[in-house]
């Protein structure tokens, strides 16, 4: 039978495989970055009584005013930008959907896409179905990046850059003055910024800027976020969209047709926690983020694995060439089989395999206990490798 071309173009997602293997080996999951403690209950509690309040129909498809209206106050009260809900947020099933209705929406075959590499697996499928080609540039985990090998891989034909920052996977966090040179190279060649800011309130150092507030940039920056990662419920599946009145438009179409839009008594409940939680309440994640990252980086450390800290988010690279002489692939399979940890592969943050050929990726969104449970096990590595 046949297959669309496009889907040639890029393989299933490694991340999620590696849930499934993990699964079956009864591994402690360390691969695909989910919670394994509970969301707050203000937000339990919210979703159940919107459920119980018959708020079970479709919402608008662009999103419910509630979360449009929390949305709005919440970028005024942290970032200071002046955001309309009617007509410049929408809300998605996760920042996942985000990204890929934008650059649907926004993006024409023959166009490339700049992409910073390591990268979330995402972007390159998200660019190719679109008909458009990613560009690949270095983003070191630590160290700035080449600032000219940015300048050179704009062109006549970019359409957009998608920046996610803190990083997935490194946890690199960009300087103001890289933000800066990203907003003027947009500006010069008149392109798009699509921002995967997911991880905006999981920071070990500093605060987040979004690139939308650099001079110039609120016209031509799609800003994505979404509520897994803040709130701890990455299956409800809420994403946000902020963006200018035409590129909303465009966006808003491809949304409608793709999902008709998010869980309903899941964006009340959203709502309601960005309307209640107080500074406290991202103050105390980030902090619990610290312990968890100190935790899990100590443990990668004391097993005979090469990291930096990472600086946000909640993955940490770790490169195990001391370790052993597998590839990627055959130490994460390994890892996950015979000594019950599993991470992700670091080929499949990069286009070309060779890049994170000798490192994992391991999250660490997950309770002290499991980290301590998985530290011991790494603890076997070097023995189970010699
Ligand atoms: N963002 C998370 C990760 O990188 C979850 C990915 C996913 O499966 N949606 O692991």
């Amino acid at each position: 039978m046949h297959t669309a071309a496009r889907t040639h173009s890029f393989t299933e997602s490694v991340i999620r495989g590696m849930t499934r293997l993990a699964n079956q080996h009864d591994a402690i999951n360390l691969a695909q970055g989910f919670p394994n403690f509970p969301s707050p209950t203000l937000l339990k509690d919210a979703a159940v009584r919107a459920i119980r309040a018959d708020l079970n129909q479709y919402a608008i498809t662009w999103g419910s005013a509630r979360l449009r209206q929390a949305l709005a106050d919440k970028y005024r009260d942290w970032y200071g930008m002046a955001v309309d809900p009617d007509s410049e947020v929408t809300v998605t099933c996760g920042a996942t959907e985000a990204m890929a209705v934008a650059m649907l929406a926004l993006v024409d075959p023959g166009d490339e896409v700049i992409v910073f590499e390591p990268f979330y697996e995402n972007y390159g499928p998200d660019a190719i179905l679109s008909g458009a080609s990613p560009v690949f540039v270095p983003l070191p985990t630590s160290g700035s990046f080449d600032l000219d090998r940015l300048r050179h891989a704009f062109s006549s034909r970019t359409r957009a850059i998608i920046v996610n920052t803190p990083n997935n996977p490194t946890g690199r966090v960009l300087t103001g003055d890289e933000l800066s040179a990203i907003a003027e190279l947009c500006c010069e060649h008149d392109s798009y910024a699509f921002t995967d800011e997911i991880y905006e309130h999981i920071y070990y150092q500093g605060e987040h800027v979004p690139l939308a507030t650099f001079p110039g940039m609120r016209e031509r920056t799609i800003t994505i976020s979404g509520y897994s990662k803040t709130f701890s419920i990455t299956g409800w599946r809420v994403g946000t969209i902020v963006a200018p009145p035409e590129a909303t438009d465009a966006i808003r179409k491809v949304h409608d047709f793709l999902t008709v839009g998010a869980p309903a008594p899941l964006q009340d409940a959203v709502a309601a926690g960005l309307e209640t939680l107080d500074r406290t309440f991202y103050d105390q994640l980030a902090a619990e983020y610290r312990q968890r990252r100190d935790v899990l980086c100590d443990a990668l450390l004391a097993a005979g694995f090469a990291c930096t800290s990472p600086q946000g988010a909640y993955y940490v690279m770790a490169d195990f060439r001391a370790l052993s002489d597998r590839s990627d692939v055959d130490f994460a399979e390994w890892l996950t089989r015979d000594v019950g940890v599993a991470p992700v592969p670091g080929s499949s943050f990069y286009h070309d395999a060779s890049g994170g050929r000798t490192t994992v990726r391991f999250a660490f969104c997950k309770t002290i206990d499991l980290l301590e449970q998985a530290a011991q096990r790494l603890q076997g590595v070097r023995a189970g490798e010699g």
